[in-house]
């Protein structure tokens, strides 16, 4: 995704498409495909409410149920799909226009997400000197903070803390916060979620008080388990740090335990 925010890099249909035809092969009373969002759900019941795009609710009834609503880039910002594709590639158009348009791009937060983004602004504009790009992180290094963000006409200004506790400001025709998710569980009860927002999903992937639902995150190993009422595998966390990221379009960088992986293997 960080690409895609470079005007021309990639078409609409390469970033979004359309996931109904995939589910077409079928039989539609095994299958229903319900293009909407979960707006509430009742566990005493055994039910949830379906806002449907289409216009209208639907209520629909489980024996079991899996939770796959993922998160929500915090600010706005495009990073996962919105509530529609539509949304989302609005808001994507938005922002390539706005960096399209400005002198001084700013990107803050040193995550995956940040760091992908502000390679690629680097490599597109600042390595050529067309737009200046700034990066702001606070990790072990560098310890800047954005304490502040308002807008003034075309501009916005940034107050940052730096690592001597300095205040400054940096004054920016676009900024793009990448300061990481939140969960997309504003349908659940707040009995099942937790100070953060997360629901409160035990080792066997089930919630707390509620054996019939489960909270899938990238995929699910038993999958026929739980369809099958069975007994449940317990997962754990693994504490092996393990990613790559890009950092321009020639370059990328990684970590698998303690060992760094080279741009190549990336
Ligand atoms: C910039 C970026 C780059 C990434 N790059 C990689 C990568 O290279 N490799 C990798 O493995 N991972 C990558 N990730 C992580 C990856 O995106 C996530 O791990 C993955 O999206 C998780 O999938 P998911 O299906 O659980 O949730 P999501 O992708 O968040 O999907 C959840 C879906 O549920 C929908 N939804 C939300 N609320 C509701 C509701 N109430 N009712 C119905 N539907 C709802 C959402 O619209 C969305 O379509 C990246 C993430 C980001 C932000």
């Amino acid at each position: 995704m960080p690409r895609a925010i470079i005007s021309g890099q990639f078409s609409d249909n390469q970033i979004v498409a359309d996931l109904e035809p995939q589910f077409s092969q079928y039989p539609a009373n095994k299958l229903e495909f319900l293009l909407g969002a979960a707006s509430s759900l009742d566990a005493n019941s055994n039910s949830f409410t379906v806002t449907l795009n289409k216009g209208g609710q639907k209520v629909v009834k489980y024996n079991r149920l899996i939770i796959a609503t993922g998160s929500s880039a915090k600010d706005g910002m495009p990073w996962k799909l919105g509530a529609s594709a539509g949304i989302t590639l609005d808001s994507l158009h938005e922002l390539q226009d706005k960096i399209r348009k400005a002198q001084t791009v700013v990107v803050a937060g040193g995550g995956l997400t940040g760091a992908e983004m502000a390679g690629e602004l680097g490599f597109e504009y600042a390595s050529q000197s067309k737009k200046e790009v700034i990066f702001i992180y606070n990790d072990m290094i560098s310890k800047t903070h954005v304490t502040d963000v308002t807008t003034e006409g075309a501009n916005t200004i940034i107050k940052v803390r730096g690592s001597d506790g300095e205040m400054s400001s940096v004054l920016a025709q676009t900024y793009i916060p990448s300061l990481g998710l939140s969960p997309n569980t504003a349908f659940a009860p707040a009995s099942m979620r937790n100070a953060n927002g997360y629901l409160k999903q035990m080792t066997t992937l089930q919630i707390e008080g509620h054996p019939n639902i489960f909270v899938a995150t990238h995929f699910i190993k038993n999958l026929s388990t739980i369809l099958s009422g069975g007994q449940m595998l317990e997962y754990s966390a693994s504490s092996r740090k393990f990613y790559g990221f890009t950092l321009d379009r020639s370059r990328a960088i990684g970590q698998m335990g303690n060992c760094k992986l080279f741009s190549l293997l990336v």
